[in-house]
C-alpha cells in the first residue's frame, strides 16, 4: 500500500497594511482549523487596552529585545513605528519540525526576510479594497492618536508596493470572502505534491 506523508509544517505569513484585518481574518480561519497555530510575536510597543500578554503578544523592553537579537532567539524582526516587532527562531523551527502549520501576521520585510530562510514558506498579501477603507478602519479601531495614524497610512503606501513579491494576494472586502480566500490558499498548499513524502 503506498504511504503518504507531508514532510514539514508549512508556514503561512501574511503581510498587510496596519488595519487591514489580518488578525481577524487569521483568527476567523484558525475557528474552522483550530490546528493551524498562531505565531505569536515579541513586541517592544506599549499593550494596547484589551490586548493580553503571551496571547496577541509578548510584552519586552527594547533591551531586552535587542539582547534577544543577539543570542540568535529572534529568527527576523523589524522596526514598525519606532518600535522592535521580531518572531521567536524556536517557535518556527518547534512548528516546521512538528509538522504543524503556523500562521504570522508580521511586515513586508519580515515575511521577505522569512522566504530567504524558510523558501517553503507561503507569502500571502492582505489588501483593503482601497485606501479610504484603510483609514476609516484605523481610525474606528480608536487605539492610536491621529499622528500614530498617519505614519501607519505613511508606512502602508510604501508596504503595498511589495505584493507582487507575494505568493498571494487577498482583498479584505467583505470578511466573509476574505476568509473563504484564505482557506482556500490553505487548501491548495496543504495539498502541493512537492511537499508530501511518497514511499
Ligand atoms: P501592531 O502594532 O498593529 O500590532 O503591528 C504593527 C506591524 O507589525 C504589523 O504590520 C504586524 O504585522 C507587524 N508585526 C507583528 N509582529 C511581527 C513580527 O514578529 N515580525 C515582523 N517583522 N513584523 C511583525
Amino acid at each position: 500500500m503506498l504511504k503518504i506523508k507531508r514532510e514539514k509544517g508549512i508556514i503561512f505569513c501574511c503581510s498587510g497594511p496596519s488595519g487591514v484585518g489580518k488578525d481577524t481574518l487569521i483568527a476567523e480561519v484558525r475557528k474552522k482549523y483550530p490546528e493551524l497555530v498562531h505565531s505569536i510575536s515579541l513586541t517592544t510597543r506599549q499593550p494596547r487596552p484589551g490586548e493580553v500578554p503571551g496571547q496577541d503578544y509578548h510584552f519586552c523592553e527594547k533591551e531586552e529585545f535587542e539582547r534577544l537579537i543577539e543570542s540568535g532567539e529572534i529568527i527576523e524582526y523589524d522596526v514598525f513605528c519606532d518600535n522592535y516587532y521580531g518572531t521567536l527562531a524556536q517557535v518556527l523551527r518547534e512548528a516546521e519540525a512538528g509538522g504543524t502549520d503556523i500562521f504570522l501576521d508580521i511586515t513586508v520585510a519580515g515575511s521577505l526576510r522569512l522566504k530567504e530562510l524558510f523558501p517553503d514558506a507561503v507569502l500571502i498579501f492582505i489588501l483593503p479594497p482601497s485606501q479610504e477603507t484603510l483609514i476609516e478602519r484605523l481610525k474606528a479601531r480608536r487605539t492610536e492618536a491621529e499622528s500614530v495614524i498617519n505614519s501607519r497610512v505613511e508606512k502602508a503606501k510604501e508596504e503595498v508596493k511589495n505584493a507582487a513579491a507575494f505568493d498571494y494576494v487577498v482583498v479584505n472586502d467583505t470578511i466573509k470572502d476574505a476568509v473563504s480566500c484564505l482557506e482556500a490558499i490553505v487548501l491548495a498548499e496543504r495539498s502541493r505534491s512537492g511537499r508530501f513524502l511518497f514511499n
